[in-house]
C-alpha cells in the first residue's frame, strides 16, 4: 500500500534526520559547557576575570545559543509537514519586503544588492511566510559566500506559463561534486553550518509545485533558479490583458 509506504520512508528519514539534529547538538552543548565551567571556575577560585575573558566567553556561548537555535528552527522546518496557505499574490512586493529587511545587513557585509524585478508579473499562488524563509536562505547562503563583500543580484522574469527567480552571487562558487550534495539534509561545508537549509528551501519549492536548480562557477559564484508556475486563472488574465492592448494599438 503505497499511503503506508510513504509513511514508513517518512519515518525512516525522520529517524535519520533526529539522529544527525542530536549529533549536531551535542558540539554547542560541550562548547556550552566547557565556557561555563571556565566562568564557574572563575568565580570560585575568587578570581578576578578580566574583562576581556568573561567577554570571551560570553560571545562563545551567545553564538552557541543562537547556533542551537537555528539547528532546532531548521530541523522542525525540514520535518514537519508544511502548513501551507497558498495565496495569491505580488511576488514583486514580497520581494521587495524581504529586501528592506535583509539590506542593512547587506551593508554591513559589504554586499551590494541589485534589484532587477520584471515591471510587471502575473499573481502566483503562494505562501507568503514559506516564501520568505526559503528567500532569506538563499541569501544568508549568499552572503556567506562573500566574505569580503560582493554583489547579490536578485532577478524575476515572466517565461511562458512560469516565473522565474534567480538569486545570483558573485561569491566562492562549488564545484561539481559540492552541486550535486547541497540538498541532501546535513551537507555542509560551513564549520558552524547545520546542513539544513537548502533542504527546507527545496522541500518549500516543492510545496508550491516550483522547482530549484543550481548553476556555479568556483571562484566565480552560483545562482539559484526558483520557478514557480503561474496559476490558470492568472494565465487568462494574462491572456486578456495582452489581446486588449493589441486592440487599443490597431
Ligand atoms: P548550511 O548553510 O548550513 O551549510 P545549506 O543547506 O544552506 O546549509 O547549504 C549547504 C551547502 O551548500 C553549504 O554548506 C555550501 O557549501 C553550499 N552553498 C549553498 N549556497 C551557496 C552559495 N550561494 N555559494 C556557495 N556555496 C553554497
Ligand atoms: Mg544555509
Amino acid at each position: 500500500n503505497e499511503a503506508r509506504l510513504r509513511r514508513s520512508e517518512n519515518l525512516a528519514s525522520m529517524t535519520t534526520m533526529a539522529a544527525g539534529v542530536a549529533h549536531e547538538i551535542k558540539n554547542p552543548l560541550a562548547a556550552m559547557g566547557i565556557h561555563l565551567q571556565l566562568l564557574k571556575k572563575a568565580f570560585e577560585r575568587k578570581e578576578t576575570l578580566t574583562l576581556a575573558d568573561a567577554d570571551r566567553y560570553l560571545t562563545v556561548l551567545e553564538e552557541e545559543i543562537s547556533r542551537l537555535n537555528s539547528i532546532v528552527v531548521d530541523f522542525l522546518f525540514a520535518v514537519r509537514p508544511m502548513d501551507t496557505r497558498l495565496r495569491l499574490a505580488q511576488m514583486t512586493k514580497t520581494l521587495e519586503d524581504i529586501c528592506s529587511f535583509v539590506e542593512p545587513e547587506l551593508e554591513e557585509h559589504r554586499v551590494h544588492l541589485i534589484k532587477d524585478f520584471a515591471s510587471s508579473l502575473p499573481r502566483l499562488e503562494y505562501d507568503e511566510h514559506l516564501l520568505k524563509q526559503a528567500v532569506l536562505n538563499l541569501i544568508k547562503n549568499a552572503m556567506n559566500a562573500m566574505e569580503g563583500g560582493g554583489k547579490l543580484i536578485l532577478q524575476t522574469r515572466l517565461d511562458g506559463d512560469q516565473v522565474v527567480l534567480k538569486i545570483q552571487d558573485t561569491g566562492i562558487g562549488m564545484d561539481e561534486e559540492t552541486q550535486q550534495k547541497i540538498f541532501e539534509p546535513y551537507f555542509t561545508t560551513k564549520a558552524t553550518g547545520t546542513g539544513l537549509g537548502l533542504t527546507v528551501v527545496y522541500k518549500i519549492m516543492k510545496e508550491h509545485k516550483g522547482d530549484i536548480t543550481v548553476q556555479s562557477k568556483l571562484g566565480e559564484g552560483t545562482v539559484f533558479i526558483l520557478t514557480f508556475p503561474v496559476p490558470k486563472s492568472e494565465r487568462l488574465a494574462l491572456k486578456w490583458e495582452t489581446e486588449a492592448e493589441v486592440h487599443y494599438e490597431s
